[in-house]
């Protein structure tokens, strides 16, 4: 059977997701980390990862917060699943831009049946990466991981192309995509500047100088 159960609520899947998208970051999926991430009190969290607890999705380890049962991991990447299709679908079918796709695919995600999301996959030719880089899960949930580094792992005189760029903030994929900081482009890394200072990039559309916390959030291939 495919994951999520039908009786699963919008909240419920936002959370799966959010306990997924911290342990895939190395983060530990605590009480503080999830109300965080989910814009929540963490009474409220703490009463929904009960509820997922019963309902057999997570497991409450004491004082490290939940854990994804296979079950609940299931779960999660179908609404990731969801999330990306529909992401590569509105900006290559109806030409939404990059900034804009995060937040109607985070609307949409939760009313996608099994067969739209199908013919969505087939129309596509079953994309592997949503438009900002990211795996999609396939119709087995199975994903790949590719092995990208930061762009901040780029040498000086270094050549190498954009793999993926942060998810969700629309402002910051705006300001990337002036810079010509998007999936796929080609980048030359030109300085690291001493004392932790910013790198220098050239894109198509200049040079241009970003700081190391930034060119670390995004990947190079
Ligand atoms: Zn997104």
């Amino acid at each position: 059977m495919r994951a999520p159960p039908p009786e699963l609520t919008v909240a419920a899947q936002d959370y799966l997701k959010a306990i997924y998208v911290l342990e895939s970051s190395g983060e530990r999926a605590t009480t503080s980390a999830l109300a965080r991430h989910m814009g929540v009190s963490a009474p409220s969290a703490t009463a929904m990862t009960k509820r997922l607890d019963e309902l057999g999705l997570v497991e409450r380890l004491p004082y490290r917060g939940v854990a994804l049962t296979d079950e609940g991991r299931r779960g999660a990447l179908e609404v990731v699943r969801h999330h990306r299709l529909l992401e590569r679908y509105l900006v290559d079918r109806l030409g939404l831009s990059l900034d804009e796709v995060h937040a109607e695919a985070e609307l949409l995600e939760h009313a996608l049946s099994d067969e739209l999301e199908a013919k969505i996959d087939a129309e596509l030719g079953f994309p592997t990466h949503d438009p900002h880089g990211d795996p999609i899960p396939d119709s087995e949930l199975r994903l790949v991981h590719g092995e990208n580094r930061s762009l901040l792992d780029l040498e000086p005189g270094a050549r190498g192309s954009i793999a993926r760029v942060p998810d969700g903030d629309s402002e910051l994929l705006r300001y990337l995509g002036e810079l010509g900081i998007v999936p796929d482009a080609s980048v030359e890394m030109l300085a690291h500047a001493p004392f932790g200072g910013p790198v220098t990039v050239r894109t198509s559309s200049g040079e241009h100088a970003i700081s190391r916390e930034l060119a670390d959030r995004i990947a190079a291939a």
